[in-house]
């Protein structure tokens, strides 16, 4: 018993150290990083140093409470997290020490302080992979509690696809990851996987996480294309920056300034898992927008043929992207007959939107499942607010659905997209918590990544009028239709300027 408990106690220890120095070298750095001259647009190592360390504190305190472990230790679990997170946290922040001047010295190396030299290009690379980590620590360890193996993948096929291949792990080493990948996704072997690598490891750790894979299936969505579009949309696309930064792209696209509708886009660093689309505007300004949450692909075209985005990275070829725009499967929708009783005895129907009740629901919010209309949704993320209006998760993409009513029948159940099963489950789930509890819907597994809410407690059955989900501000009701072109006026109009704003 004593050598059984002897080596969770020496892993401790060693993790318990391992943490104390990333901290005490985070805060050298910190001490390092002062230098006005050093201010950046984010990701700016000024702010990442401090809020990575304190995250790292709240982890150590919680696996001390927890008493050496807390949470799944099992392979892929917190503790084989924490030692490759670690050990590559020590390393990049190693070679930050080397490029930023020793403490006390400003007079270093005037090169770092020069905007776009080598030096300077070096460490805006090592902020944003700091920005990449200090994300992943958070999203793995919400205010240091462990929760990697609960962590719920925004597109639905890619969670099954992990949660499958590599159950509750949160970590896998690239080989592994590869290989199981293209069970799934045809990839060309030599150069073409080590680029894939390169786009997939966000914090170039040579291990993926479940997080960074959420990241690329979400950038290069759909799924049933995901490699197929990450080929045209980064290794073949002139347009497409990896690991470049705001500042970066205003400088570079400075050089098109007399030739408007040239464009590049990369991977947004303050909303992960979104494009930073920076392009000349018919007036010459440089100006970054974040669109909204669809398929790069869809985005890129509609910009081409507005006008916007004609020549990537200056070049007079825009690539075709018209080999991507399939039909784009949509996820149909079952409904119970209990449920659809409960509806009409309501005098509502479930397909109708609960916000406006005006439309019909055809949009799914991502990770959580809450079903709306797309004008509302168009509304609601208008007004700013990325959280679901139901439940205030965090609006991480959205999927189109249709819901079908034959006449006479209730809600037709069909299997179109292939991932059916875990959305009808999750279509319950939420329709329970809008307050629409039907008795006879089984009981679903707890969704732990979603906060309590009030009626799913109650338990009972509501009867009278639907309980309307409880909005932070209130929802101006869509009168006007401005249907077909919605997601680009939200894109026009909005103009998020990354790195000003936020
Ligand atoms: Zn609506
Ligand atoms: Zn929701």
């Amino acid at each position: 018993m004593a050598a059984a408990a002897a080596a969770p106690r020496g892993r401790q220890s060693g993790e318990n150290r391992a943490l104390g120095r990333t901290v005490k070298l985070l805060e050298r750095l910190e001490a390092q990083c002062r230098d006005p001259r050093l201010t950046s647009s984010p990701p700016s190592l000024r702010d990442l140093l401090p809020r990575i360390e304190e995250l790292l504190r709240k982890v150590s305190q919680a696996r001390r409470a927890a008493g050496g472990g807390g949470g799944p230790e099992g392979p892929g679990g917190a503790g084989d997290f924490l030692v490759i997170y670690l050990a590559n946290l020590e390393a990049k922040g190693k070679q930050v020490a080397t490029l930023l001047p020793p403490r006390g010295r400003v007079d270093a190396n005037d090169e770092l302080f020069r905007e776009g030299s080598r030096l300077r290009r070096q460490l805006a690379k090592l902020a944003l992979i700091f920005s990449h980590m200090h994300a992943e620590l958070g999203a793995l360890f919400p205010d240091g509690q462990y929760s990697g193996h609960m962590y719920q993948i925004t597109k639905a096929p890619a969670h099954a696809f992990w949660r499958e291949c590599c159950g509750t792990r949160c970590l896998v080493p690239w080989a592994e990851f590869e290989s199981l990948l293209r069970t799934r996704h045809p990839l060309e072997v030599g150069s073409t996987a080590l680029a894939l690598r390169s786009t997939i490891d966000l914090t170039c750790s040579g291990h993926i996480s479940i997080f960074e894979f959420d990241i690329f299936t979400r950038l290069f969505q759909p799924w049933p294309t995901l490699l197929k579009n990450w080929e045209l949309l980064a290794v073949n696309h002139p347009g497409y920056m990896a690991f470049l930064t705001y500042d970066e792209v205003q400088a570079r696209l400075q050089t098109y300034r007399d030739k408007p509708g040239s464009y590049i886009f990369r991977p947004s660093c303050t909303r992960l898992g979104q494009w930073a689309i920076g392009y000349v505007s018919s007036e010459g300004s440089i100006l970054q927008t974040i669109p909204p949450i669809r398929p790069l692909f869809q985005v890129l075209l509609e910009g081409q043929r507005k006008g916007f985005y004609l020549y990537p990275d200056g070049k007079n070829h825009n690539p075709d992207l018209t080999e991507l725009l399939r039909v784009e499967p949509h996820q149909h929708i079952q409904v119970s007959e209990e449920q659809l009783q409960l509806y009409w005895a309501m005098d509502s129907t479930f397909e109708l939107c609960k916000i406006c009740a005006e439309s019909n629901k055809d949009v799914k919010i991502e990770p959580c499942g809450h079903l709306l209309c797309s004008r509302c949704l168009a509304t609601w993320q208008h007004s700013d607010s990325q959280t679901c209006p139901f439940c205030r998760c965090q609006i991480k993409g959205r999927e189109p659905v249709s819901v079908h009513q034959l006449p006479g029948r209730p809600v037709e159940a069909r299997s179109v997209a292939s991932e059916d099963s875990w959305d009808s489950s999750d279509l319950n789930d939420n329709e329970e918590t809008m307050g629409q509890v039907v008795p006879s819907v089984p009981p679903l597994p707890p969704r732990l990544d979603l906060p309590p809410i009030g009626p799913r407690s109650t338990g009972g059955l509501k009867v009278g009028p639907l309980a309307l989900p409880r909005l932070r501000a209130p929802l101006p009701l869509p009168k006007i239709r401005t249907v077909a072109s919605v997601p680009w006026e939200a894109n026009s109009s909005s103009q998020a300027r990354e790195g000003h704003t936020e």
